[in-house]
């Protein structure tokens, strides 16, 4: 059965965590936050899969539903390049897709698994990171 990128089949859960973990809970493109503004959360194809884009972690990046849905299938520099600060956001996907997703894997299994200590740690650097990508303070 061929991948469907509207549903949630197509990856694992806790890979989908650990890179929503690594960008902050934070859509890469409009910068909304799905802690703070409850934007919806989606992961959004890099290089788009219609145009041979993987499911690898440094292809993928989190995206509000708003902006994944306006983007569909165009591809990355035509897309950043109807954005506003385009060479800002391209400096942070470099950033998310160039961080290694291992230890953000290994929280998102413990969040999975229910180890409060760590959900609390995650909430606490997810806002963190909202802060210092949103506030430079
Ligand atoms: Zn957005």
């Amino acid at each position: 059965m061929p991948n469907n990128n509207n549903g949630s089949k197509w990856i694992r859960p806790d890979k989908r965590l650990a890179i929503y973990l690594r960008d902050g809970f934070t859509c890469a493109y409009c910068g909304s936050s799905g802690v703070l503004d409850r934007a919806p959360l989606t992961l959004d194809h890099l290089q788009p899969r219609e145009l041979g884009g993987t499911n690898e972690a440094t292809n993928l990046i989190c995206a509000c539903r708003d902006c994944n849905s306006n983007r569909r299938s165009v591809g990355l520099d035509d897309w950043l390049a109807r954005l506003p600060d385009s060479s800002a956001i391209a400096q942070r996907i470099n950033t998310r897709t160039s961080t290694d997703l291992t230890p953000y894997r290994a929280k998102a299994k413990a969040l999975i698994h229910g180890n409060h200590f760590v959900v609390t740690d995650i909430r606490r650097r997810a806002d963190m990171s909202w802060r210092s990508e949103h506030l430079h303070a």
